[in-house]
């Protein structure tokens, strides 16, 4: 039976809320989950059974690396993973080429950076160390990379977290089979078991606390009660303040203002049949075994899902640049089509017969995301230590901005804060 006060309600269904959940209804707490979508995954976003012709990923694909949480929740799921595999091929000054835009002076520049004692932003460092002519393509490359892969703005992002980043990341990344999405039902199939009750369609606009005791109100005037409130939403959906707090919570607001998230728009758009592997007369440059492609194009990266045969090219526009962009999601597709004829070497009709579905997904103006994932600053530890402190035993935070390790701003960062901010709730008891 449906309690009148639940133990906790969690706001937001994501990998955060979802992993909370499950640890907390495990324990026997009675939750509520509140969620904003129509659907549980939030970030995770895998399309089924629509106008493509398999899974493809909107949000989160790739595991980049040895990530504990992520294999160990994907082991449960029974979901396994494959390898990104194939060539990298770029496209420059109209040039196609084998190989990455990687510069020679990569290695110098990792040098310096494993030299630097005190923390400054990834700009500065540049500035100060690789101001001469003779490095402004290796400048020129990492602003991209800054910007492209880590969403950021290369005057905020801290230096010393990139090099962390830079030194244990596996960028050729892994996808899970059938879609991330899995994850995410079997954390929510797991809850279900357990009785945790899900409400979708539900905007969380007030909370009105005190100890122990916390109300929230949601867009449609329902009221949920509950001793304790874990919120997951992101950070840029906190930091606009579409979440009232009764009483205020004024250093938290402060701390918020120090979180930093990149925008991302992706763009699915898949093809009649793989145009780059075509052999003998074709109108499309020939990029056999495509896997990744960097360009100077708008749009300017592109990835395949080789080895799997679905013909679908992924676009990738990452960082400050997106926050100036039309909304319209018809405007950034035909720019999305411009760039793709480019990197081809043909004409956008001749690209465009050879299209069967394409689409957008620009998590910048996405309202219950804001912006895609979070990096981190100089100012981003203590403004995590202060949001991950609980209040009064009654409000706590969660959510892949609010870890504060190497893999902040994926999947896994959200399954750890989610975790953490559940066995903290079971620690610290209901009074
Ligand atoms: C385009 C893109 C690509 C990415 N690629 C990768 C990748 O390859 N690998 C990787 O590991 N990570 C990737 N990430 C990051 C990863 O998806 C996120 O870090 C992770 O999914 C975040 O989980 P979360 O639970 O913290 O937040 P979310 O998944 O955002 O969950 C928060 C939930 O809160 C809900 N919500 C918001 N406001 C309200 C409200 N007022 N009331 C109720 N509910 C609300 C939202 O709808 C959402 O469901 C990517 C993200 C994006 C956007």
């Amino acid at each position: 039976m449906k309690p009148d006060v639940f133990d906790i309600v969690i706001i937001g269904a994501g990998a955060a809320g979802l992993s909370a959940a499950k640890i907390l209804s495990t324990a026997g707490r009675s939750i509520c989950i509140c969620e904003a979508r129509d659907r549980i995954g939030g970030r995770i976003h895998t399309l089924k059974g629509g106008e493509f012709s398999g899974p493809v990923e909107a949000g989160a694909e790739f595991i980049h690396g040895d990530l504990p949480l992520t294999k160990a929740l994907m082991k449960q799921a029974k979901v396994s993973y494959y390898a990104g595999k194939g060539q990298t091929w770029t496209v420059e000054k109209n040039e196609l080429a084998r190989g990455d835009l990687f510069d020679d002076n990569w290695d110098i520049l990792l040098t310096k950076l494993r030299q630097l004692e005190h923390d400054i932003t990834i700009g500065e460092f540049l500035k100060t160390f690789f101001n001469e002519p003779k490095y402004q393509s290796l400048v020129e490359g990492v602003t991209r990379f800054v910007q492209g892969y880590d969403a950021a703005d290369v005057n905020k992002a801290s230096a010393l977290a990139l090099r962390e980043e830079w030194a244990n990341e596996n960028i050729q990344g892994y996808r899970p089979i059938g879609g991330y999405s899995l994850l995410v039902e079997h954390l929510w199939s797991e809850v279900n078991h357990l009785h945790g009750v899900l409400k979708l369609s539900t905007v969380i606009n007030k909370i009105v606390w005190r100890n122990n005791y916390v109300e929230m109100y949601s867009d449609r005037n329902e009221k949920i009660t509950a001793r304790k409130v874990l919120v997951t939403v992101p950070v840029s959906v906190l930091k606009s303040g579409a979440i009232k707090f009764d009483p205020p919570l004024a250093q938290h607001q402060e701390a918020l203002q120090q979180l930093e998230v990149g925008g991302v728009i992706k763009f699915l758009v898949e093809f009649k049949g793989p145009i780059w592997e075509r052999r003998g007369p074709s109108k499309f440059n020939r990029m056999p075994a495509l896997n990744f492609l960097f360009s100077d194009a708008f749009i300017p990266t592109w990835w395949s899902q080789r080895p799997a045969e679905i013909p679908l090219l992924t676009g990738w526009l990452a960082g400050p640049v997106v926050q100036n962009l039309p909304q319209d999601d018809n405007v950034l597709l035909s720019q999305a089509i411009s760039s793709l004829a480019y990197v081809f070497g043909c004409e956008t009709a001749a690209l465009e017969k050879e299209i069967r579905a394409a689409k957008v997904f620009n998590w910048y103006v996405d309202p219950y995301a804001q912006g895609a994932y979070a990096y981190k600053t100089l100012a981003t530890s203590t403004a995590v230590r202060v949001l991950t402190r609980p209040l009064d035993n009654t409000i706590y935070f969660a959510g892949e901005a609010l870890y504060d390790g190497p893999e902040m701003g994926t999947v896994e960062a959200a399954l750890a804060s989610g975790n953490k901010a559940a066995e903290e709730i079971i620690r610290e008891g209901f009074f």
